[in-house]
């Protein structure tokens, strides 16, 4: 599932290829992407309008057009790309003969209508918990948010606490933090708590700066993977050695989750 390095890499080509441009006429081939407009309603609202900016909020991606945003959520296997694909989702044609295509083989991908103005105020956004390089990121705030028996990997994948942190980086960081991940959230020292409060953002930044992960399904706007994978520590790395200490990494289930693991340098304590 993409995460927020690998929507945030989606969202600056969006940004680079469709800012300023007129929406001409959109159709919408798959009902269950809609959530809360129908696509009379979408049509209304945004032909015609020019894209004002592509934001990101956690994991969703929001195409400004004046009055009212499109807030979409590619959930496992949404790709948007402006290279016609198979079965499209939704089509957007703008001008100057630029067209976005959504893909999604698995269907779970979100789209919802929201008035710009109150974009944050209402659903899907309103829910989501502080996020990294937002001001709401901060050392106290999360550590605040430690203050639960919840598991430490089951609280960073929890949007409504920490939003755009999911599988593949909650593993990565709790490497780097040397923190097993089924301690309690509240068992953390105050050492370890500032070790994974800097992880997390530091991890998340350089997979931006790679472009995200591709281990199943992430491609980039024009198609071609991430570069992230080829620095995994501990994630999709079940039996090789840990890259510390040569420990075999170990794989758990949480949640449903696969956990990724050193058993050495992340005590259970
Ligand atoms: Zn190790």
């Amino acid at each position: 599932m993409p995460e927020l390095p690998e929507v945030e890499t989606l969202r600056r080509a969006l940004e680079r290829e469709l800012i300023g441009r007129r929406l001409q006429s959109l159709d919408i081939y798959e009902p269950r992407l809609l959530q809360n407009a129908s696509e009379e309603e979408l049509q209304r609202a945004l032909v015609g309008q020019t894209l004002q900016s592509v934001g990101r909020r956690a994991k969703f991606l929001l195409f400004d057009f004046g009055p009212h945003t499109a807030v979409l959520h590619l959930r496992m296997t949404g790709w948007p790309t402006l290279t016609p694909v198979q079965t499209p989702r939704f089509v957007f044609r703008f001008d100057q003969k630029k067209t976005l295509y959504f893909s999604d083989p698995r269907r779970l991908a979100t789209l919802h209508l929201v008035p710009t103005a109150h974009a944050h105020t209402l659903p899907p956004l309103n829910g989501l918990g502080i996020e990294p390089f937002q001001p709401t990121y901060t050392l106290k705030n999360f550590l605040a948010l430690l203050q639960t028996d919840q598991e430490i990997k089951r609280l960073l994948l929890d949007q409504r606490k920490i939003a755009g942190i999911g599988n593949i980086y909650a593993c990565e960081a709790l490497f780097a933090s040397r923190i097993h991940p089924q301690r309690p959230a509240k068992s953390l020292s105050r050492a370890e708590a500032r070790r994974l409060f800097a992880q997390i953002e530091k991890i998340l930044a350089r997979a931006i700066a790679e472009q995200g992960t591709t281990v199943k399904t992430y491609r980039r706007l024009a198609g071609e993977s991430g570069n992230f994978q080829n620095f995994l520590a501990v994630y999709d790395r079940a039996g090789e050695p840990c890259v510390r200490c040569q420990t075999p990494i170990e794989r758990l289930t949480q949640g449903g989750r696969g956990t990724y693991f050193c058993p050495t340098c992340q005590h259970r304590v």
